[in-house]
């Protein structure tokens, strides 16, 4: 039952002075609640006493954390002390009904005696109100909204507040909820949120969240805390914030998992806007009920009664750039070990804003002229203004991140030279590379065929780009359909073709239909077989049917041609968007794994030790978001590497 209390703490981001208990275990990672701790009742006297020095802001964050047990034999007396000296501490007692820690025994609050016979109540409450102290409540820990909004409360108030958080101990009364939770893969973003509950039920097996059914008690923490974002953004937190009106709070919970919620607000696929998300809990449904007002002012464009977390999420970013410089997330102390990181993309950025958080010196190699990576050579600026990007990428810069473009590891610097002068090397170079299409005609060819990458960049670098009045666009992911749009602007009639069916187009749904809107044109189960080429220049494309074939490794029908039903058409250019590739040459004769993707463990860790990677060159995500979130994830994979290796020096 405690989990749930140390979770929102560290939500809040409370300074918690704790004591010795089966709770004490919320001082350890990933919860990391914990800050001080001291035993028979001193975490009530220890808060007190910090409260005498902490500043103003400091001691709305201040709370004491307390068992049931030892507040009746020890606590008491140090909530006098708080009490009798104008104290505005909040003291939360853990109140599980027990002693939990030696074994079960009998208190003053059980009714019985340690020898089991039958004895007065002490009730908690009436004690505390006894004492004198006014505001005294009581939460159920494992209702997570309810328990936040009754400790910030108490934080902001200028008195002393009791709060009892009360459930008995799962081990006692062998306790079990209600249905046991499960995870659904289709809709499941891998943000590892729900593993931030430090819950022994919920598991990574091969990358993969799974929750043991042996472990789970059905409590619903993973569910109340899943808002299957891309980015692992505690939205609960943020919704409730944004209906308070407390946007710079909100702004500031963003950023501890999304360093660019303004880009993210225009360019992610949104999963949080999910009726139900990952672990069956219907979110759409309680947001709409716990939040209206928002709902309102953020609906989905087409469904008035659908909120838009990610317009929320928009509105925060674009609120943060006016109002933040970003030297206010500059750390407060500097850390001596330097950390390169290859690759200015959303997975290197991520990762430098999480180090430099932490105090890391951070630089960040870049072969680009500016950085950004996918985000500004990637994206079209139809739908991502340029000007946003510098803005938040400027905040990394205030908070004193290095970063060095126009540099290319293993031509202008070593990958050994990195590895002797800093402390450790996140690599996260991204796909930057095309993928090749093996395409009779194609190799005569001089003019009229582009990778989809190459096109994408000379058009977000403003070059000019003749593509002839036919385009035709090859693939079904996100480039192709940026792509199809950017050839559109461009003044081309375009046709997309693709070898499966609509519904297993891979491209964001919402991007499809803008591409559709625009007169793009889609040819399903159409898969390219000759370019056709005049003087060498493009001239057509000959075609054939596809059709769903045997399965293939993954489950899915492999498309096989139709036999007979081959086409030609007539096309000025083609664009190849069959996928992308990282250019991993300077990683050659280094030692670090790798073949199409660097071997490295789900948190980030490659071959060599002090050596890691993120982003799509290590997991294959494909989206901004989903790679912010990998950036993140090394950030702290690290940060543990760094402590362990200076703990043995
Ligand atoms: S989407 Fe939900 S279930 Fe999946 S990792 Fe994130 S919080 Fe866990
Ligand atoms: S990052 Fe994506 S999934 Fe997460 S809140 Fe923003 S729009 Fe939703």
């Amino acid at each position: 039952m405690h989990r749930g209390v140390f979770y929102v703490l560290k939500q809040l981001d409370a300074i918690v002075s704790g004591d010795i208990g089966c709770y004490t275990l919320g001082a350890l990672a990933p919860l990391d609640a914990m800050d001080t701790c001291m035993n028979m009742g001193a975490s009530l006297s220890m808060a007190h006493g910090m409260a005498k020095i902490f500043s103003e802001e400091e001691k709305k964050r201040l709370v004491a954390v307390i068992g049931d047990s030892t507040f009746y034999h020890s606590g008491v007396p140090a909530l006098i002390d708080i009490l009798y000296n104008g104290g505005q501490t909040v003291t939360i007692i853990l109140d599980n009904h027990t002693t939990a820690m030696t074994g079960h025994q009998e208190h003053p609050g059980t009714g019985r005696t340690i020898k089991g016979e039958p004895a007065p109540v002490i009730e908690l409450e009436s004690l505390a109100r006894g004492l004198g102290i006014k505001h005294v409540q009581r939460i159920d820990p494992y209702d997570l909204l309810a328990a936040w909004r009754t400790i910030d409360e108490a934080l902001h108030r200028r008195e002393p507040s009791v709060i009892i958080a009360d459930a008995p101990c799962v081990l006692k009364e062998k306790r079990r909820f209600g249905e046991l939770v499960s995870v659904d893969h289709t809709k499941c973003t891998e943000c590892f949120a729900c593993t931030e509950l430090g819950c022994p039920a919920i598991e990574v097996r091969d990358g993969h969240i799974e929750i043991n059914k042996l472990l789970c008690i059905a409590c619903t923490h993973c569910q109340q805390v899943c808002a299957t974002c891309n980015a692992g953004i505690d939205i609960p937190q943020v919704l409730e914030l944004v209906h308070q009106k407390r946007y710079a709070d909100a702004f500031k919970v963003l950023l501890r998992a999304n360093p660019f919620p303004a880009v993210a607000g225009r360019v992610c696929p949104h999963p949080c806007d999910h009726e139900v998300n990952a672990l069956g809990w219907p979110q759409e449904k309680l947001y709409a009920e716990r939040y209206p007002d928002l709902v309102r002012e953020f609906s989905t464009p087409g469904h008035p009664a659908k909120l838009s977390v990610r317009d929320v999420e928009r509105f925060l970013g674009d609120y943060g750039i006016e109002h933040f410089s970003g030297a206010e997330f500059a750390p407060a102390e500097e850390r001596p070990e330097r950390i390169a990181i290859i690759g200015a993309g959303p997975a290197g950025l991520s990762a430098a804003f999480y180090l430099r958080r932490r105090g890391f010196r951070v630089t960040v190699f870049e072969a680009f002229e500016k950085p950004g990576g996918m985000m500004r050579y990637g994206i079209p600026a139809f739908r991502l203004n340029k000007e946003i990007l510098d803005r938040e990428i400027d905040r990394l810069y205030m908070m004193g991140i290095e970063i060095k473009c126009n540099v290319t590891i293993g031509r202008d610097v070593s990958f050994a030279e990195l590895q002797r002068e800093y402390d450790a090397v996140v690599i996260a170079v991204g796909d930057s590379a095309p993928q090749e299409l093996e395409l009779e005609g194609t190799s005569d060819v001089q003019e009229g065929l582009l990778y989809g990458v190459d096109f994408l960049r000379r058009v977000n670098r403003g070059q000019s780009v003749k593509v002839g009045r036919r385009v035709a666009v090859i693939g079904g992911g996100n480039t192709a359909i940026d792509c199809a749009r950017s050839a559109k602007r461009l003044g081309a009639d375009v046709t997309v073709y693709y070898r499966r069916t609509a519904q297993e187009m891979p491209a964001i749904r919402d991007e499809i239909d803008e591409a559709i809107l625009e007169g793009v044109q889609f040819e399903f189960q159409t898969n390219p077989i000759r370019v056709l080429a005049r003087e060498r220049r493009v001239c057509g494309l000959e075609l054939i049917r596809m059709k769903p074939g045997p399965l293939d490794k993954d489950g899915r029908r492999r498309p096989v041609p139709v036999p007979n039903s081959e086409f030609s058409v007539p096309i000025d250019t083609v664009i190849l968007a069959i996928g992308e590739r990282a250019d991993l040459d300077f990683l050659k004769e280094t030692g670090v794994r790798f073949a199409q993707k660097i071997h490295t463990t789900f948190t980030g860790a490659a071959s060599q030790p002090g050596i890691f990677a993120c982003g799509d060159v290590a997991f294959g995500y494909g989206t901004v978001t989903q790679s912010i979130a990998t950036g993140r994830r090394v950030a702290s994979a690290v940060t543990t590497y760094l402590r362990q290796k200076g703990a043995k020096r």
